[in-house]
């Protein structure tokens, strides 16, 4: 066998700061990729065999398709052998349509819409009673049955409760030949119906009287059968079969017969929330509407009119913008049901506050209809935006948020709607069809099984707690990527190349092992499967590793291990120190957990989503771990309920935290800082040196040399976003943005700079020998010595160094940081910043993307601000920030329904000790 045929045979490969390098990986393997943060794992995982493959699949497509999909650049390598097909799953890439959800990513939604179609059981949507279809044949049957020496009426329904005095339709029933109708109820001849008086106003009910017969052993059947289908064609549809004692309704269409609503025919479509025929008129199946909020109109009632208290109309209170049309039909308004414009709008009476919102029912539209209005009717995206900084998002009144039309919500199959089978967990929902399929007819059990074996993957990779509902747009980063990786997995592709980035990130120890498992499982049908990862278990379960370094950025993109990983565990790089144990994160903490706590602060009664009543007591001046399974509802307490009230608190931040009763203990703090993944900037514009206000100083350093003074250059010249000294082709960005219809941006070099973002003229002025944009090109440990002089720079760069970025560009774009760079990139920026001493830091999953010699770094950063006595809490799986905290707060038993409580607090210790905490079982093992 050919090398190629079992390896991927890389030659000369240089992108970014890979070192020129030569690798062999096998194929059909399980391959670890590792190495320091910044040491070119995506480099090469991506950027490189990733890249190469998806150019070489865009190649092949006709030349149509390749105008979407955009030339797409070859990576820096010489050479490529043995490249199959590859799929990235990383943590970016998730959809941010709000129409894509758990259920549509996994297609599971897919196979569930197919299963109501065909053993759905419709009900009506008014009266909730079971909605059938029969055929004559079918009602004949049902009518002979019953008793003998009963006696039947057959009837044929012509009005159903209508008001009216009705002699048309009783002229006509007469001109049918019918000799008898029910009139309200009562059975009489026709003529005495047409004397009768009816009530015009009031409703009545009409039905011909068909036929009467006695059910017995000599039933003419024909006789039956006629009836019936002239009542069914009278009826339009419809019979009613009176046995004396009550009526008894039969259709031969999808309908109620009681209350007349006729339903369509059950399609896979009439569940889909995606198209007309299922989605909830109301909100085109989005579950959510925007709403105008009328404390956003007047966010400040102690303003009069006069003064501008209607806010989107604020500018026709300006003596300018009196004479405007807004102000003109204020004062007519006012004048119409006479109140004062300068008295503050809290002091108005509240129907005059209500007629300023909703009209008056005259001339005035109102502000609230009137945004409405314009919102819908206008086609410039600016007045869109303008007008939705008034709205705000409200769960759809007419389908409560579950997105598809009453009556297709109204669906039953085992007693379930198709949206309660959503909202169920994973785990429940199995057990859910798991039963069901006992009872179930034959001809759906493939597609039974089919779902069930998409959900059992979902299980697999720890998403149990997960619900079907949930959009992609609230997955965490981790959660979308196994979402996705369970998909693959059912997709049963093989021959593929899979580039998986941290797949373990968000996911609780005792998890793991069955997110290994599936990782092997799609090794094992065929496929080679490369993972960027750092942590233990994976490098354990692995065929092979590739260990980069030996440092990150420039002192890295060097192959420096590859092989087993029981050979690196005797050998002397950095990850095989830390696998072995010659090298431990560890930090000196034993003081203060000798100390007992004094100060607290405590959140009680939390109760949103699945959080059963809890109460948070969280010790100040501690360095404090949240930990529990995926689903326990750590991040619902932290970040959905204590960041927001500390944010409203501190900051007037507009939020609505969960639910909860009360908080103790905030005089206590002075500052809140909240440390998340989320981007830098969402534009090339963002990098980390503006981002950590070194830029500032670097442009003013520029301004100042002789040069920059002799030409007259201020510090605006050395900005990449104002005119002046930027290039103006990409406008400073160096890079153009080209939009993609099915895909995320993307971004090219810009030709006419060639990515420096600058002009000629601004990229002549130097500071000892560097122009501004190599200054940009600079990584943070350079620039730490390069400006060792101007401490206002230096301090900065040694901040990014301290939490392990030294190997960052200061001009590296926004875009292109990973979330858990990008969250570095936020925590140095605090630690530049004075601490008070009363800070509380928070922040969710710091360890992404690091390696252990990364994680050692950044708690030694997170140690040295408690010593100042901070507070710092950081949700975490990773057990070696677990078994370094101060205090463990742990949350479970389970996820979703069954999680939200706190099971244990304490000392890593006495976490250890309590069998009833997951993490304990976890931390015993670790803690030697
Ligand atoms: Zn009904
Ligand atoms: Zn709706
Ligand atoms: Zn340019």
């Amino acid at each position: 066998m050919k090398k190629s045929d079992s390896h991927i045979k890389i030659r000369g490969a240089r992108v970014h700061n890979l070192k020129n390098i030569n690798i062999d990986i096998p194929k059909n393997s399980l391959v670890v990729i590792t190495g320091l943060s910044g040491s070119g794992k995506s480099s090469l995982a991506f950027d490189t065999i990733y890249a190469e493959a998806e150019r070489r699949f865009v190649e092949s497509l006709s030349s149509y398709a390749r105008q979407f999909l955009g030339v797409k650049e070859k990576p820096d390598v010489e050479s490529i052998e043995g490249l199959s097909p590859a799929i990235a799953i990383d943590q970016k890439s998730i959809s941010k349509n709000p129409r894509s959800t758990v259920g549509t990513i996994t297609e599971i939604y897919d196979y569930v819409r197919l299963l109501y179609a065909r053993v759905g059981v419709p009900h009506c949507p008014a009266c909730s009673k079971p909605v059938k279809r029969q055929t004559v044949d079918e009602i004949v049957k049902r009518v002979s049955a019953l008793a003998p020496g009963t006696h039947v009426l057959l009837l044929a329904p012509i009005i159903r409760s209508k008001k009216g005095e009705h002699k048309s339709v009783l002229a006509e029933i007469e001109r049918g030949g019918f000799l008898r109708v029910r009139l309200d109820g009562e059975i009489m001849r026709i003529e005495e119906a047409r004397d009768a008086f009816l009530d015009p106003k009031k409703k009545h009910n009409v039905e011909a009287v068909v036929d009467r017969l006695v059910i017995d052993t000599d039933l003419d059947k024909a006789r039956l059968r006629d009836s019936t289908e002239t009542a069914i064609k009278v009826g339009s549809g419809f019979l009613i079969v009176n046995d004396t004692f009550q009526d008894i309704l039969f259709s031969e269409h999808l309908a109620c017969a009681s209350c007349g609503i006729s339903l369509n025919d059950l399609e896979p479509r009439s569940f889909s929330f995606n198209s007309p025929y299922g989605a909830c008129p109301a909100c085109t199946g989005l579950g959510t509407t925007l709403e105008v909020d009328s404390k956003l109109v007047i966010p400040n009632p102690r303003l009069s009119l006069l003064e501008g208290a209607l806010q989107p109309w604020a500018r026709a209170s300006h003596k300018v913008g009196r004479q405007s049309w807004y102000w003109w039909m204020l004062e007519d308004l006012a004048s119409r049901h006479s109140f004062p414009l300068d008295k503050p709008v809290g002091q108005l009476p509240k129907k005059i506050i209500d007629f300023l919102l909703y009209g008056d029912g005259e001339r005035f539209e109102g502000v609230v209809p009137n945004l409405k209005r314009r919102w819908r009717e206008t086609d410039s995206e600016w007045t869109r935006g303008e007008i939705e900084k008034y709205m705000i998002v409200k769960t759809c009144a007419a389908c409560g948020g579950k997105r598809l039309k009453l009556e297709s919500l109204a669906v039953t199959v085992g007693g379930k709607s198709i949206a309660e089978i959503s909202d169920a967990s994973i785990r429940d929902e199995l057990f859910f069809f798991q039963n069901f399929l006992k009872s179930a007819p034959k001809e759906i059990h493939l597609v039974l099984k089919e779902i069930m074996r998409r959900l059992e993957f979902l299980i697999n990779v720890g998403l149990e707690y997960m619900m079907l509902s949930r959009t992609s747009t609230t997955l965490a980063g981790g959660e979308a990527q196994r979402v996705r990786l369970a998909t693959q997995i059912g997709s049963h592709l093989t021959g593929i190349i899979y580039v998986l980035d941290e797949p373990s990130i968000g996911l609780h120890a005792r998890d793991h092992a069955m997110l290994l498992k599936t990782i092997r499982h799609l090794r094992d049908l065929g496929n080679t499967v490369l993972i960027v990862e750092h942590d233990r278990e994976t490098m354990e379960a692995a065929d092979w590793i590739v260990d980069l370094g030996k440092g990150a950025g420039k002192h890295g993109g060097k192959v420096i291990f590859e092989g087993l990983y029981i050979k690196l565990l005797k050998t002397n790089t950095l990850t095989g120190e830390y696998l072995s144990g010659k090298r431990n994160v560890v930090i000196d903490n034993r003081e203060r957990k000798k100390l007992s706590p004094k100060e607290f602060l405590v959140l009680s009664g939390a109760r949103e989503h699945n959080l059963k009543n809890i109460t948070l007591t969280v010790p100040l001046g501690r360095f404090i771990c949240v930990s529990g399974v995926s689903g326990s509802g750590k991040s619902t307490l932290i970040n959905d309920t204590l960041v927001q009230i500390l944010l409203a608190h501190f900051y007037n931040a507009r939020t609505t935290p969960g639910s909860y009763s009360s908080i103790k203990g905030l005089e206590k703090i002075d500052k809140v800082v909240d440390v998340d993944q989320s981007p830098i900037g969402r534009t090339p514009r963002s990098n980390p040196a503006t981002y950590t206000g070194m830029f500032g100083p670097i442009r003013e350093l520029f301004a100042r040399t002789r040069e920059a003074r002799a030409r007259g250059y201020g510090p605006g010249r050395f900005s990449f976003n104002v005119k002046g000294g930027r290039c103006e082709e990409c406008e400073g960005q160096g890079v153009k943005k080209i939009e993609m219809y099915f895909l995320p941006d993307l971004y090219q070099e810009c030709e006419e700079c060639g990515g420096k973002r600058y002009n000629k003229e601004a990229l002549e002025i130097e500071y000892q020998n560097k122009n501004i944009s190599e200054i940009l090109d600079m990584p943070a440990e350079e620039a730490l010595t390069f400006f060792k002089d101007i401490p206002v720079i230096s301090e900065r760069a040694e901040t990014l160094v301290k939490v392990g970025l030294g190997y960052m560009k200061l001009g590296q774009p926004a875009t292109t940081l990973s979330g858990g760079e990008a969250q570095r990139v936020k925590l140095a920026t605090e630690l530049a910043r004075r601490s008070t001493g009363r800070t509380f830091y928070i922040l969710d999953e710091p360890t992404t993307g690091l390696h252990f010699d990364d994680i050692q770094k950044l708690l030694l950063v997170l140690s040295a601000l408690v010593e100042r006595g901070n507070t710092v809490l950081v949700i975490e799986h990773n057990l070696e920030v677990l078994k370094n905290a101060d205090w463990i707060i742990d949350l479970g038993p389970e996820g979703g329904a069954d999680g939200g409580e706190i099971i244990a607090e304490g000392t890593p210790e006495d976490i250890a000790k309590n069998p009833k905490s997951y993490t304990g079982q976890w931390l015993k093992r670790n803690l030697k």
